[in-house]
């Protein structure tokens, strides 16, 4: 039997090799291989994609938020909303930055925070909002922007798993003030290698965020501020240029495939599928369901572990995004959160497994997910 992997990268490269080993291969012989006309080429490819004025590269989606974060001085005695419920850099550069992460409860629904407790941790000490547009599927932006306007809070959305998702017909990444974008491989544009990016409409955030990321440098060997070295190479630029024209297909692929498994899923009462809210265009990195838990006389662990295991055995492997919420993170023990405090997070984190996607898996596959999912449940 063929191991069926969370993700399959090869299957794309299929598509672009000939493309992508000739345009390597080109950044090879020019001997241009930081920044040059591919870096410039894929800012400009990408700003349009995403219907903004600026898109500045960078080394990573990491440095994409500490970039959005320290051009927006955001840093010491302020505090920024962010969800549990997400990769730990999230919270890590704010941290870094000097300022407090404010972790708030998210809606079991689409895994994303919830606005209404968003808005009741807004103190005078909030200076922006983090919004993550978790697994793909983008928050309610409008209701976001509305709050932050009312607040006058700045939004730094982190788009990392959710390039190409749209809300009323708006891509993210060009509705908060900045997006930030990560092409680590697995993300729905993924590079061969590390990249990242931010988005904007404001010409002066842009500048300032270029100058950050080039050592606080406006211009060479003149240093304004204490910045950071992050730059996306050529051979990754040229890359994510020829990807980027596939993005959309493999974006629907991904729907696709979430609608399949939605329609052999759809009868198992032991799990809760994934929920597309109207509004959202989401762009699927992850089909996440929850395995409700039941108690087993034979087992300490979650029902969800069983099943993780259980899949496994039948060489299907599934991920768990998020063991653990960021407010229980021993890191962040001095935060002061309690274990039970967010509710909702806790049970997600409990009770998540994220199945095998990734555009060109087959409804073969995704039947036999199907079949060995309904076998472990059993
Ligand atoms: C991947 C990811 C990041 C970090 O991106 P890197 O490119 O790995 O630094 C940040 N936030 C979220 C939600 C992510 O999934």
């Amino acid at each position: 039997m063929n191991k069926i992997p969370p993700v399959d990268l090869t299957r794309q490269y299929e598509l672009i090799s000939e493309e992508a080993n000739l345009a390597v291969l080109e950044i090879l012989n020019s001997g241009n291989y930081i920044g040059g006309k591919a870096v410039a080429t894929f800012e400009q490819q990408f700003a349009q994609y995403t219907g903004v004025s600026s898109c500045v590269s960078c080394n990573s989606g990491t440095d994409a938020l500490y970039l959005a974060l320290r051009a927006l001085n955001i840093g010491e005695g302020d505090e920024v909303i962010t969800s549990p419920f997400t990769f730990f850099a999230t919270a890590e550069v704010i941290s870094r930055v000097g300022a407090k992460p404010i972790f708030v409860d998210i809606d079991i629904d689409t895994f994303n925070f919830n606005l209404a407790q968003v808005e009741k941790a807004i103190s005078p000490q909030t200076k922006a909002i983090v919004p993550v547009h978790l697994f793909g599927q983008p928050v309610d932006m409008t209701g976001l922007m509305a709050i932050a306007k009312t607040h006058n809070l700045i939004v730094i959305e982190d788009c990392a798993q959710a390039t190409g998702a749209s809300w009323q017909e708006q891509k993210v990444g060009s509705i908060g003030h900045v997006g930030c974008f990560s092409f680590f491989p697995t993300k729905n544009l993924g590079a061969c290698g590390d990249g990242g990016a931010v988005t904007t409409n404001d010409p002066a955030i842009a500048k300032q965020m270029r100058i950050l990321k080039e050592h606080g440098s406006p211009e060479r060997y003149r240093h304004d501020s204490i910045g950071i070295n992050s730059r996306i190479d050529g051979i990754q630029a040229a890359i994510l240029s020829i990807k980027l024209r596939h993005l959309d297909f493999w974006n629907e692929q991904r729907a696709t495939a979430a609608k399949y498994y939605h329609e052999l899923l759809n009868a198992i009462t032991l799990i809760k599928l994934p929920q597309a809210i109207s509004g959202g265009n989401s762009v699927w990195n992850q089909y996440t369901i929850c395995v409700g838990d039941r108690k087993s006389s034979t087992s300490q662990k979650t029902s969800r572990d069983r099943v993780k295991e259980c899949l496994q055995q039948q060489e299907i492997i599934s991920m768990i995004y998020y063991p653990i919420p960021l407010h229980l993170q021993p890191v962040y023990r001095d935060l002061g959160y309690k274990k039970g405090q967010l509710p909702i997070v806790e049970q997600a984190a409990r009770e998540v497994l994220s199945l095998p996607m990734f555009p060109g898996i087959s409804q073969a596959e995704q039947e036999r997910v199907a079949y060995a999912l309904k076998d472990c449940l059993g």
